[in-house]
Formats: C-alpha cells, structure tokens, sequence
C-alpha cells in the first residue's frame, strides 16, 4: 500500500521573489499545493486546517501591505491537454500553476488559436478567471468553457460553468466577498477554455487597428497578432523583473452619459469610450495624469513616467507605500472629477 503524499509545507518564506510589484512581506506558513489533494490534505491539517488562507499564484495582482497573517497557499497545480475537439471549438485544460503566456504560446504551437490577444499578461492560468483579465479587446469569459475549484473549507471539487463564475469587467465571483462571493473561499485547481473554430482575428482595438495600417497587413494571423500585441505591451508597461509594479492598478471607471457630458463640459479632451448600456468608460490612466500624478513619487512608491494608470517600485518601496500613493491620487481625483477610482487588485 502506498503512504499518501506529505503536504509540502515552508515556514518565514519571503515573498518578496513571489509578487512583482517586489515587496517585503514574510509568510509564517507557506504551503506548495500540487493537487486538489494537497488542499484536503492541508485542511485535514490540525495545525492549518482552520487557519484563514490566502491563495497565491504568479502574484502579480497582489498588493502585500503587511505580512500575511493567514497561511498561503502558493499554487503549483501543472498539466495541459486537448480535453474535446468540437465542430465549433478546440477545449483544453490547463493546470492553474501554469503560466499565461506561456499557455497561450502553447496553444498557438499547437494549431489553436483564440488567446492571441491575451498574450504577456503575467501570472498564473489560475488567476485568469479571478479577474476576468482581459486586453486587446478580448476578456477570458469569451474563451472560457469552466473550471475546477475546491471548496477551502469542505474540501469538496466542484466545477463551474460561465455563469456560476459571474465574470464581469475585471471581476468575478472568486473577486466578491460577502454572501454569494467566493473570494478566499476556494481554489482554483483547473482551467478549460473554448478555443473557437473556426477561429476568427479579434482586430477591432485602436492599437491593433494602427498596427494594420503600420503595416498594411489586413489579415494577419493569429501569430502576428500575438507578436504585434508582445511589441505594443513592451512599449508601454515596465516589466516587472526590471520595474516592480502590477500593470494597471486602477480600474476604468463606468459614469452615466449624464456625468460624462458634465465631465467633457469641463474637460473637452477626456479620453471615454461609450459602452452599449448607453454608460461610459473613462480613462482611469487620463484621469490620474490630469491631476498631474505622472512621475510623482510618494516614498519610494510612484507612477510610471509612461503611464499614469500603472504604480511602480521605485526601489526598496513597501506595501503601506504603495497603499498611501494609491489613496492619494483616489482623493485627488475624487476632488476634482468626484469620481471614486477602485484599485484593481487585490490589496492584502
Ligand atoms: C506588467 C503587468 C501587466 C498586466 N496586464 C494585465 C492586463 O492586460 N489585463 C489584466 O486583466 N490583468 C493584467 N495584469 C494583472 C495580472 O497579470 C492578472 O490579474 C493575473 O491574472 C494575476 O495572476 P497571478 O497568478 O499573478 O495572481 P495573484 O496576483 O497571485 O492573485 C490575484 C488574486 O487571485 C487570487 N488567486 C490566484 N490564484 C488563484 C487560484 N488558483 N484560485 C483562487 N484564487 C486565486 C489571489 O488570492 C488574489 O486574490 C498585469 C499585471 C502586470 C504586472
């Protein structure tokens, strides 16, 4: 008879290396999950087993403003396979320890196109839903089929479709609290997307569009897509092994027509984008540049001379750092739009 595995359990682990905007922060406890089993095992654990958990993956959505009190679960659940090949979509599931980008290279690699637009997002295939990531004008929900998550405190694996999930722009169930909300309640195991066929060019984003006249390319395909989008992102965000930072770490806020008319009255140049709600999107990162943020510093936190909307580590910063720069600019443009700016991740 074989003896179950052991839980792979670390303690006072630096988390610096495991988020990228590199802030300190200690883990009393850290344990490597592998398997929908690890997580059982972990709470079968008389020590941990009842202790608050907080999920981990490529931590690139994470702001550490304090160690974590709770034991984290660092997610290292591997594997990628065809699970059906459909007359209207190539499904595959993928391990929630698995890089993004990687993921989406693999899928190219392999004749399944669809993710092209999604890729160079940092982090783990497990985070994906969490927020819906979405960029290029394509968001996960349009590719996602469902997903596997155990439950942190019964232990159970349960499956859940799109609408179990509630994505939303940046959001979903696993990002809610409160009753209904799965936030630190469960962990994503396994991933399936629904890769279309036949597969159809996502081209309709303003960059994308420049990129077609660039190049006079018209009909490029799902390759040139994916390097088109790798060269766009490059020029615009820092990489986080250079530049600590999270990507964009303020949401577009949504207004009604009325409040954006009210808006533009005052400040013609808005960059907005109308939504088929008739509500509007405005530009958090424009924003947050016309109360004049970009470049500012606050200790050693500070916003990124290319682009408002993202806060960078300007060297040795801390998680309170950032917390105080983040909710400086929410004041200051609370103060002159009277709009509440919702930071996009998750602050710890
Ligand atoms: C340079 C840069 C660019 C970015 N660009 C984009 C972009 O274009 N679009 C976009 O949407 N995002 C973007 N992001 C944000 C980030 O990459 C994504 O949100 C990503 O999905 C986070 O993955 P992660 O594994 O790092 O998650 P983490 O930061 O580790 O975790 C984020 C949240 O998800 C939870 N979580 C993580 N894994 C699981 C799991 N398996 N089960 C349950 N909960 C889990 C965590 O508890 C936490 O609440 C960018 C970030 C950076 C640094």
């Amino acid at each position: 008879m074989s003896t179950p595995a052991a839980l792979d359990v670390e303690h006072d682990v630096s988390l610096r290396a495991f988020n990228t905007f590199g802030l300190p922060a200690t883990a009393r406890t850290l344990v490597h999950i592998r398997s929908d089993a690890d997580v059982r095992r972990l709470l079968a654990h008389p020590q941990h087993g009842r202790a608050d958990k907080l999920v981990l993956g490529g931590g690139s959505n994470l702001i550490l403003s304090r160690d974590p009190q709770a034991v984290v679960l660092r997610v290292e659940v591997m594997g990628r396979r065809l699970v059906a090949d459909r007359d209207d979509a190539f499904v595959v599931e993928v391990g929630a320890g698995e890089n993004w980008h990687e993921v989406v290279g693999w899928t190219l690699d392999q004749g399944w196109p669809g993710l092209e637009n999604l890729a160079l997002i940092p982090g783990t295939v497990g985070a994906a839903p969490v927020q819906n990531i979405g960029a290029y004008g394509l968001e996960l929900k349009d590719r996602f089929e469902s997903l596997d998550a155990v439950d942190l405190v019964t232990g159970r694996t349960v499956t859940l479709d799109a609408r179990a999930c509630g994505f939303a722009y940046r959001d979903s169930v696993f990002k809610r609290g409160g009753f209904g909300g799965l936030a630190g309640k469960s962990l994503i195991t396994r991933v399936r997307l629904a890769l279309p066929r036949p597969w159809v060019p996502v081209l309709g984003y303003l960059d994308l569009e420049r990129k077609i006249a660039e190049t006079g390319n018209r009909t490029p395909d799902a390759r040139t897509i994916f390097d088109w989008v790798c060269t766009i992102r490059r020029a615009k965000l820092p990489d986080p092994a250079e530049i600590g930072n999270c990507g964009s770490f303020f949401k577009n806020p949504v207004v009604s027509a009325e409040q954006c008319r009210d808006i533009i009255g005052r400040d013609p140049e808005i960059v907005h984008y109308p939504l088929p709600d008739g509500s509007v999107k405005l530009a958090a990162g424009w924003l947050i540049d016309a109360c004049g943020w970009k470049g500012k510093s606050v200790g050693r936190a500070g916003v990124y001379e290319r682009q408002a909307l993202v806060l960078v580590n300007r060297g040795g910063a801390s998680g309170a750092e950032v917390v105080t720069l983040a909710r400086a600019i929410q004041e200051s443009v609370y103060g002159r739009f009277g709009i509440r700016l919702e930071p996009e991740p998750v602050i710890v």
